[in-house]
This record gives structure tokens, sequence and C-alpha cells, in this order.
């Protein structure tokens, strides 16, 4: 890649969700020998009025204000900008990927074609922060290290109750249940384990079951017992 230390530094001035999208790609266009420019990702609020000014941008709502897109363009072997190089089959397998990961590319627009541009929505616009969030479960290399969260939430990082929930998001399930896992084996008593759940702790119908695990029966046996 000739612009290989270029297109890393204009990379890392992305938000951080939209910084490890751009690299994922930006790896996929390396490995299959992809020549790109990343000429540009965040733009100040100068420039992007200048730009609409200029009639190049249309918006001062740009995502590269928030760090949310980048502007690309195809290179040759000398490195010469290919500005309509956006056809080739190479590039549109990068597009394909960029898609696949969750970009928008400018050249689907109806109305205002930009096909330098790519922008990573994630919750929306001005969404991504740009420093690594404090709850951030995902690595730098986009894997999700649940032993490594499961040790966090021990140390009441993540909080409780709802809480807890919001903030491990999509992963609580796999992480409770390790959890619940590890403190029946630690040691199980039955006896706290009835008097939580006739305190409400673990909810009722099919929410009791499932955070009892395997202790619901005998617990429940035992709950009916004290209301017999
Ligand atoms: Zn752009």
């Amino acid at each position: 890649m000739i612009y290989d230390k270029r297109n890393r530094a204009n990379i890392d001035k992305l938000a951080y969700h939209t910084k490890q999208k751009a690299l994922q790609w930006y790896e996929f266009c390396v490995k299959n020998n992809i020549n790109i420019l990343i000429y540009e990702t965040i733009r100040d609020v100068k420039t992007q009025r200048e730009n609409v000014k200029k009639g190049v941008s249309q918006t001062m709502k740009s995502y590269h204000l928030v760090g949310q897109a980048l502007d690309f363009v195809p290179v040759n072997s000398k490195g010469q900008a290919l500005w309509n190089g956006y056809n080739s089959k190479d590039i549109q397998k990068a597009i394909k990927e960029a898609k696949r990961l969750g970009f928008e590319w400018g050249g689907d627009w109806r109305d205002f074609k930009d096909k330098p541009h790519l922008q990573y929505n994630y919750k929306g616009y001005g969404t991504d922060t740009f420093t690594k969030p404090k709850n951030e479960h995902v690595s730098n290399n986009g894997t999700v290290d649940i032993d490594d969260l499961v040790k966090r939430t021990i140390r009441g990082e993540f909080g409780n109750g709802e809480e807890r929930k919001r903030k491990l998001g999509k992963y609580y399930d796999e992480v409770q249940s390790i959890i619940n896992g590890k403190k029946q084996n630690d040691s199980v008593n039955i006896d706290d384990l009835v008097k939580r759940t006739i305190r409400g702790e673990f909810g009722n119908g099919a929410e009791r079951k499932k955070k009892l695990g395997k202790y619901y029966n005998e617990v429940q046996k035992r709950v009916n017992k004290y209301y017999e």
C-alpha cells in the first residue's frame, strides 16, 4: 500500500467506533492489494463551511465533522489518484466490504453522489466518541473478551441490576450466566436462595426459572411450601 502511513494516520483521527470499522476495512484493502488513498477523515467546521460554499459538500451536518466519515480515492501503482476508478472490480469489492461492515457509501446517494465518501452511522449522527468508552467491551482487534468482562463485572465495574444490563448490552446474558455459575460452584446456600426468591429478587415465572437455573426446582419446591 503506497500511502499506508498517510492512510493510517488519517484513520487514526476518526472517532472511536468508526476508527475500528475503518481499520477493519483498510486491512481488507491491504490484504486484497486494493490501492487507495484515504485523503480526508475528520474535518473542522471552517473547512466544511468552505466546502459547502464551493458546492463540494451539501450540508453542515457532515459526518466528517464528528469523525464518522472518510474520503478515499483509488490510486494506481504510481500513486496517482484515479478519480474515475470507482467502478473497477477491486474498488467495487472494497465498497461491498465497507457496506458489510456497516458503512454507508456516498456513491449510493441518489441526489448528490459522493463516491469517495464512506460514513459510519454508529447510533446516528454525532454519536461516536473520541475516547475509548469506559465500559467498552471490544478490544482493538474487534473481539470480545468475555472472561475479562466477567472479572470486571465481579469487581463491580458495571454496577448491578438494570445498570449492569444496560452496560453489558448483548453480552449481559453470557456474562451473567458465567457469574451465576461461579457463585453456584463456590457454595450454594439453598436457604438463602429461598429467602431471596420470596423477597422477589429473582422475579417470577420464566425469569425466576432462568435466574435460578439448575436450583430452580429445589428452591421452588421450598418456596411453595412456605406459602402453604
Ligand atoms: Zn466525505
